[in-house]
């Protein structure tokens, strides 16, 4: 065997990559991340942050660095989106940290991703490799080879490892070492999203909240990042996804947006008028995982959008990609277990909760898109029960 030590070659340097690399250090592990892209950046997007993935993310050691980028909303607001009435509210705030031991945080992705990267270089455990791509893994009984382009130098365009990690998105080119060859769903949605300067709002549309607008062409959420100097928007209309699926950033125009979604109320309409650039994703799934035999098998285990991408309706697909690094660092720890049994525990560990998200992000999306009766017995329910309707315990509380 060829292959150092308690090597992990991780695929993939995106929120769950990062996380699982730095997770994975604090447990003695030698990961090496390998990221297809020239630089470690991410899209010019916010993420919601529940207090089940805060509280993740403080045990990696993050949470001084976290405070210094993160906004912490005071509460989460749905309305609807043509009267602009109000729906229901869920406090978040201090009753976060109340309920769960954690808060609920809005982010840029990029300056969570810069938090992650930044916790990796100081602590100097993990070696980190750009513009590399994988193009064959053969898992051995004894070590995992891999062989690709671009690989660091010194390896001869392959590497031996003792456990490998696909945290390569939803297009994973893992993913098909772990479970049979099928596409990623096309859902029929698509996102249009932007980011404004608050400053460039009228002052009664700054707003500290996450506020979730339902209608039945559309569902936008909106929320301040960078400390609430922005804010980020996400549209979510049906509509033709683009001819390249799989590049994630398209140029829209608010004219296509304006004709999905109908008639808004006047405060998503001003909202609009000072929105400077649209840019488009489309949106795609898997069904939610089945077995732990679709997260892991052998030396190879899948993370994040590799194993389980799901909708955005529950605002936790980096949530769980962060959940599922600590995971794997546990299962890791277990020295007195072969390899194969360690990602075997980690598939086990986390495949139904992964499972139960994908499901509930469906379902929610259908709440949010419902039309005629459906419609107002959802919203007669959100003004009789609001918080305990809107609220997550069995998501966000410590298990
Ligand atoms: C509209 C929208 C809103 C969302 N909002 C939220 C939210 O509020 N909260 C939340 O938690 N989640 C949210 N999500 C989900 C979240 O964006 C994803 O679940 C998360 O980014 C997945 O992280 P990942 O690291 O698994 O994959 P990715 O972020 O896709 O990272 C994969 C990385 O692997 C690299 N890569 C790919 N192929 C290779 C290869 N062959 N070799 C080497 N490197 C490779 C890529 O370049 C990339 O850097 C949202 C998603 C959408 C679409």
């Amino acid at each position: 065997m060829n292959a150092v030590k308690n090597s992990i070659l991780i695929v993939g340097g995106g929120i769950g990559g990062l996380a699982a690399a730095l997770a994975c250090a604090s447990k003695g592990a030698k990961p090496r991340v390998i990221e297809r892209a020239a630089v470690f950046s991410e899209v010019g997007a916010g993420i919601q942050m529940g207090p089940n993935v805060t509280r993740t993310l403080y045990a990696l050691g993050l949470e001084k660095k976290l405070q210094e980028v993160v906004f912490a909303p005071q509460q989460l607001q749905a309305r609807d989106t043509e009267s602009g009435k109000f729906l229901g509210v869920l406090r978040l705030g201090q009753r976060s940290l109340e309920n769960y031991g954690a808060p609920y945080f809005s982010v840029h992705r990029a300056d969570l991703h810069q938090v992650l990267l930044q916790k990796l270089v100081s602590d100097g455990d993990v070696d980190l490799s750009l513009n590399c791509e994988i193009d064959l893994i053969r898992d051995d009984v004894d070590q995992v080879t891999v062989n690709g382009r671009g690989l660091p130098e010194g390896f001869f365009d392959s590497i031996d490892t003792e456990a490998l990690v696909g945290a390569d998105g939803l297009w994973s080119a893992t993913r098909q070492y772990v479970v049979a060859k099928t596409s990623p769903r096309v859902t029929g949605l698509v996102a249009y999203r932007a980011m404004l300067s608050m400053q460039n709002l009228p002052e009664k549309l700054r707003t500290q909240d996450v506020t979730v607008w339902m209608g039945p062409r559309v569902h936008a959420v909106l929320y301040p990042v960078r400390q609430g100097e922005s804010l980020n928007l996400v549209f979510v209309v049906k509509g033709q996804p683009p001819e390249s699926l799989e590049a994630w950033d398209h140029q829209a125009h608010q004219k296509d947006l304006e004709l999905a979604m109908g008639p808004v109320h006047s405060d998503l309409k001003e909202i609009l008028a000072a929105v400077p650039e649209w840019r488009l994703w489309p949106l795609c799934d898997r069904p939610p995982v089945q077995g732990p035999f679709e997260m892991a098998k052998g030396r190879i285990a899948l993370l994040g959008d590799a194993a389980h991408p799901m909708r955005p309706f529950l605002a936790q697909g980096a949530g769980m990609a962060i959940e599922d690094a600590a995971e794997l660092a546990t299962s890791w720890a277990r020295t007195d277990l072969e390899v194969a049994k360690r990602w075997h525990l980690y598939a086990n560990a986390r495949w139904a909760r992964n499972a139960k998200v994908q499901a509930r992000s469906i379902r929610n999306g259908q709440i949010f898109h419902m039309q005629g009766p459906l419609r107002w017995g959802r919203d007669l329910a959100l003004k009789l029960l609001g918080e305990s309707l809107m609220d997550v315990p069995w998501l966000y509380a410590e298990p």
